[in-house]
């Protein structure tokens, strides 16, 4: 079976101090405004958790990581800037809204302003995977969607990804790194979600935000590859969330 990309996306535990803090950085994350209530069939809407339009997040790498490899993580979380309205400030500092931590292993990241409820002292982003992995660019890039508030591709309400669940589970409480329970498994792949990012856009299977699905463990003839570039549908999201 083709090795998955792991990725962690984090959210707060506690919805309500989730929810001020998205408010409060962004009014728009309550979901009300005119470009969402003209929307058609629209029943109880998520609140997002993007940043407040315009503004220069602040990135800090924790652990100084060396000069390549930072550049490296620097042009592939640039690469969503041509789309969005946000400007990125990297500090050496250990000061930032987004703090990247290098040293372990897993790749994971906060959901955008859940960052803001993270102590000041601790990572926000883990970028565990080494520089020398084929695919450190495409983890780096999915981990920034993340950060800037994206949601996982294959949760998209409208995916409908033919899982085989019986397989799907077995194959993650099973394997040896990194084995999810019954409830992650659920939490992580199978729970869809209902925020701006899926009122603005329809599913789609070639974003960079959709793991990677094993043809094994679906029904019939199924899969989706690593999807290495950041499709038109990101693009247009980005734009969406973060108008210019
Ligand atoms: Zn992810």
């Amino acid at each position: 079976m083709q090795e998955l990309l792991d990725c962690q996306l984090v959210q707060w535990p506690d919805n309500q101090a989730a929810y001020l803090a998205a408010i409060n950085e962004n009014p728009a994350n309550a979901g009300t405004d005119s470009a969402t209530r003209s929307r058609r069939k629209r029943s109880v809407l998520d609140y997002s958790k993007l940043w407040a339009n315009g503004r220069t997040l602040k990135i800090a790498f924790m652990d100084a990581p060396e000069r390549d490899h930072k550049r490296r993580i620097i042009d592939a979380a640039s690469r969503w800037l041509p789309y969005v309205n946000l400007k990125f400030e990297f500090v050496d500092d250990r000061k930032g809204d987004i703090r990247i931590a290098t040293k372990n292993n897993d790749n994971s990241s906060m959901l955008g302003t859940d960052a803001l409820l993270i102590h000041p002292d601790h990572a926000t982003m883990n970028l565990g995977v080494k520089p020398d992995h084929a695919d450190f660019e495409v983890i780096v890039t999915h981990e920034f969607g993340h950060a800037l508030g994206a949601l996982h591709e294959h949760q998209h309400p409208q995916a409908n990804i033919p899982w085989d669940r019986p397989k799907v589970y077995e194959f993650y409480q099973n394997r040896p790194m990194n084995p999810l329970t019954r409830e992650q498994v659920d939490h992580n792949l199978f729970a869809s979600f209902n925020t701006l990012d899926a009122i603005f856009t329809a599913y789609d299977k070639r974003s960079i935000m959709h793991h990677p699905v094993a043809n094994a463990l679906t029904v019939g003839d199924w899969h989706v590859p690593i999807n290495r570039k950041i499709s038109k549908k990101d693009k247009r999201l980005m734009r969406l969330l973060y108008p210019k």
